[in-house]
């Protein structure tokens, strides 16, 4: 907390980029006792402790403390109260797939109106009808985005900063939103489940891949445009029950409706993401969405991915570009009857520094050790004392014997991680999170 001044017991530390001091709860006074909501980034967890911490809305007044059990009272929660520190607790389960009158909203909702029909854009832009060249244009995919844009106005909600959100109770859901903390600064997302950001209208585009690919816009929550300092802790990411392999293949491809679970991207740092759950998703955590420069990365995108457990997820676990990412301590277990297709996990991107140590991968027969890493176009990782299926293995090592020789990975000698709470030894890792991953608190106060 270098930045910050005590005074009369409290501490006002600097807002983001300029804004007046906002003051915040000082740490010391942290105990055991403290309600989840009051809770900070303890020192030294992660990335997201790095220089000033995340306290988010810890030291919220009264007033900004919110108790909210439908979508208005969220969004209201969200609007009200500025930049000062904001505590939000949901309670029982909110859909985002709702009108202002809650009354549910489904896809064919949001296409009223618009004139998009699925079956005349299959007809319209059909790759056996006329080629993978053909991009949709025109009537159809012009009623597609206007479709889209109704139903992104609906679900797609921001956290403001200096917020804590916490579930109130294990129980606590939001489905269906696409949750962005979108250059704000300083925000916990704690005990809460995310679930099923289904995209109504995904989009073809046949130049994607060598078949063309159905892509969907919303993560389960997004971090973007130069947001810091987030924790997400004790939480829960998944598309259950409206898992992708449920949906049909349409021009010979999965119509995929979801895409990310959590998201960086834009320049967005320092995170910690600690103790959740990633549950039944294809591709998972996108650390940095462009090999260009343009958007702010380099330097930045710096996470720390520790005690999560990831089960039967397909791809981007995560998948990194630019960005230093600390990654030890998660269970990445893949079981025999997934409904999601296993690529990777671990995916060294372009510029990439990605630190994996001491994960236990639990992968069936038929998954080899050599499959947990991806390049695509990173030239190093750092790999030390993971297990896979209890046993202490060089991933790298692995990876690079089935690989050809310009895909082999050097060892990342460029740094070594910080910022950690204690490293357990992988073989301990499956029994130390079977129950301590995922939401398990209850929050204080009057409930
Ligand atoms: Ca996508
Ligand atoms: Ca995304």
């Amino acid at each position: 907390m270098s930045a910050a001044i005590a005074i009369a017991g409290a501490l006002l530390v600097a807002g983001p980029a300029g804004a007046s001091p906002v003051p915040v709860a000082d740490p010391t006074a942290q105990t055991a006792q403290t309600p989840l909501e009051r809770q900070i980034l303890p020192t030294g967890n992660g990335w997201a402790s790095e220089d000033t911490g995340t306290t988010g809305g810890s030291a919220a007044e009264a007033a900004n403390v919110y108790d909210v059990s439908t979508k208005a009272e969220l969004l209201a929660a969200f609007a009200t109260g500025g930049n000062q520190p904001k505590i939000v607790r949901v309670h029982g389960s909110i859909d985002a797939n709702t009108a202002a009158d809650g009354s549910p909203l489904t896809c064919e909702s949001y296409a009223d109106g618009t004139n998009y029909s699925l079956a005349q854009y299959l007809e319209d832009f059909d790759p056996a009808t006329y080629g993978r060249d053909r991009k949709p244009e025109g009537p159809q995919e012009d009623a597609r985005r206007l479709a889209a844009a109704k139903q992104a106005k609906t679900i797609r909600w921001d956290i403001p900063g200096n917020t804590t959100i916490v579930g109130a109770t294990p129980g606590s859901s939001i489905t269906g939103a696409a949750l962005r903390i979108n250059g704000a600064s300083n925000v916990i997302v704690r005990n809460l489940t995310l679930r099923d950001a289904a995209d109504c209208f995904p989009a073809w585009d046949p130049t994607d891949g060598t078949e063309g690919n159905w892509n969907s816009e919303y993560d389960l929550l997004q971090v973007i445009n130069k947001a810091t300092h987030v924790w997400i802790d004790h939480s829960a990411f998944t598309d259950a029950p409206n898992l992708d392999s449920s949906q049909p293949l349409y021009f010979g491809r999965p119509y995929q409706v979801h895409d990310g679970a959590v998201d960086v991207t834009n320049g967005s740092d320092l995170v910690t993401m600690s103790y959740n759950r990633f549950s039944d998703h294809d591709k998972l955590l996108l650390i940095g969405s462009t090999d260009s420069p343009t958007r702010g990365d380099p330097g930045k995108l710096r996470v720390t991915i520790h005690h999560n457990v990831f089960e039967n997820v397909g791809q981007r676990a995560p998948r990194v570009r630019f960005g230093h990412v600390d990654v030890y301590n998660n269970h990445f277990k893949v079981t025999e009857d997934s409904a999601i297709p296993y690529e990777y996990s671990l995916g060294a991107g372009f510029s990439s520094h990605l630190y994996a140590e001491a994960n236990a991968f639990t992968l069936p027969a038929g998954v080899d050790a050599a499959e947990i890493i991806g390049r695509y176009k990173g030239t190093a990782i750092t790999t030390t004392a993971n297990a896979v299926n209890g046993k202490i293995t060089d991933i790298r090592a692995e990876y690079n014997a089935a690989a050809a020789p310009a895909d082999q990975l050097a060892e990342d000698t460029s740094w070594i991680p910080a910022l950690r709470t204690q490293v357990h030894p992988a073989q301990a890792v499956p029994a130390l999170l079977k129950d301590s991953t995922g939401p398990v608190f209850t929050a204080g106060g009057d409930l």
